[in-house]
């Protein structure tokens, strides 16, 4: 039973996720992972509801799709939410486990419509995902006035050894015009 007055979060995805999302389509190439990452991340702007990020969980040789993320820093309150966070956890909680690497279970993979932060990168480690898809790089979103932290060349080789493989800059150019569109609309800044 939970005691009365211990703090709780609570982490929900906005309300127009559920009609913005097919679940039975399967993403069988990368660029349509991709751009539900980024159509994720454009609406979240659209809707003001977080930051211009959008991140999904796929099953890697399926592409079934496992788990939507976007952000949600502004909306909770909370520097912890970014898409791909959010994206994991739902992963998780749907498979019921902390790892998405079961030794039984089809392998996955993080799709993100921006190169991932020190968090999310740590984050996508210890979940248990194979690759890392990422869209806008570093430069398009430092450009914006957002920041990666201490993320290095070093930290994807990291990866790298350790079974995580990492593909960068697809759809680059539509990724960057969401953060574009996310300025132009005067959207927060919550980092750097
Ligand atoms: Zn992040």
């Amino acid at each position: 039973m939970t005691e009365p007055g211990l703090p709780e979060i609570r982490i929900r995805l906005p309300d127009w996720v559920a009609s913005a999302v097919d679940w039975d389509r399967v993403y069988s190439v990368v660029a349509d992972r991709m751009r539900l990452a980024i159509q994720l991340a454009r609406a979240n702007v659209e809707h003001a509801t977080g930051g211009p990020f959008g991140a999904a969980v796929f099953e890697l040789d399926t592409g079934r799709l496992v788990a939507v993320g976007v952000n949600l820093v502004t909306r909770d309150q909370n520097s912890t939410l970014h898409a791909e966070m959010v994206a994991l956890m739902l992963a998780e909680r749907r498979l019921g486990h902390y790892s998405l690497a079961s030794p039984d279970g089809p392998a996955h993979e993080l799709v993100t419509s921006c190169d991932p932060c020190a968090m999310c990168l740590g984050g996508a480690l210890w979940s248990g995902v194979r690759r890392i898809v990422a869209g806008a790089g570093r430069v398009e979103a430092r450009r914006v006035g957002f920041d990666e932290g201490p993320v290095f060349p070093e930290s994807y080789q990291y990866l790298r050894d350790r079974g995580v493989e990492s593909v960068r800059g697809v759809l680059g150019a539509e990724a960057t015009a969401v953060l574009e569109l996310y300025r132009e609309r005067g959207g927060e800044i919550y980092n750097g």
